[in-house]
């Protein structure tokens, strides 16, 4: 069964040349024109990914952003943000309201559906594999979940996938491209500031079981993981 991307785009245009070429990638496409209409699709049928656009005209794209993310059925679901702004605050804005990506208008439609077949690429990882401890912390591949001190501590794909590496990989630092290339893949379209947003995603995601610190900042050459809590 192809993946179903939700369309969120009330420019007509725009939403019929997303539509177009996503069904022409072999993707089934439901499109709504404002965040009441996303909310109501959303509801009747869990999306593969959300194609977000970031003006809407009766609710910020932010805001259906936070509002998919504060759910537990939705919480998972990968993002792309549509923006015709191309400020770099703006996009730092969007990934830190829970977006996976970002695609700035006018967008190329090639490198549009390039990001999201890398997006539902890393959404199903298959990363498979033992469980992992270490210190407090409790990964599994298999459930995709990770706990810290017995609490269970939910967070996104990518997220998930960064503190796979990390964990797997501990005490050793690594440069925000090598991160690139072994989380996301294939990184021709995506900044390396993403990094610094999901690393910030994953900290906070850590920090109901206080484990923030286990994902440490080394200046000058990237993060490393350890147990050694940073002070
Ligand atoms: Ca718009």
């Amino acid at each position: 069964m192809s993946a179903m991307i939700l369309v969120v785009e009330d420019e007509p245009a725009i939403q019929e040349l997303l539509s177009l070429n996503l069904r022409h990638a072999g993707f089934e496409v439901r499109v709504a024109s404002d965040a009441a209409g996303a909310r109501q699709a959303v509801h009747e049928r869990l999306p593969d990914l959300v194609l977000l656009d970031w003006m809407l005209p009766d609710s910020p794209g932010i805001r259906l952003a936070k509002w998919l993310r504060s759910s537990e059925r939705t919480r998972e679901v990968p993002l792309i943000m549509l923006t015709a702004r191309g400020t770099e605050q703006d996009k730092i804005d969007g990934l830190e309201a829970g977006a996976d990506d970002y695609v700035t208008k006018p967008f190329s439609p090639r490198e549009l559906i390039a990001r999201v077949r890398s997006l539902l690429r890393r959404r199903a990882p298959q990363l498979g594999g033992d469980a992992i401890d270490a210190g407090d912390l409790h990964l599994d591949p298999d459930t995709c979940r990770v706990t810290g001190a017995g609490q269970a501590l939910p967070m996104g794909p990518t997220e998930f996938r960064l503190l796979h590496f990390l964990m797997t990989h501990a005490e050793r630092v690594y440069g925000r491209g090598q991160l690139l290339d072994q989380v996301w893949g294939d990184h021709v379209f995506v900044e390396e500031r993403t990094v610094d947003v999901h690393i910030r995603r994953l900290r906070k995601a850590l920090e109901p079981a206080a484990l923030g610190g286990y994902i440490h900042t080394v200046r000058g050459a990237g993060y490393r993981f350890s147990t050694t809590q940073e002070p």
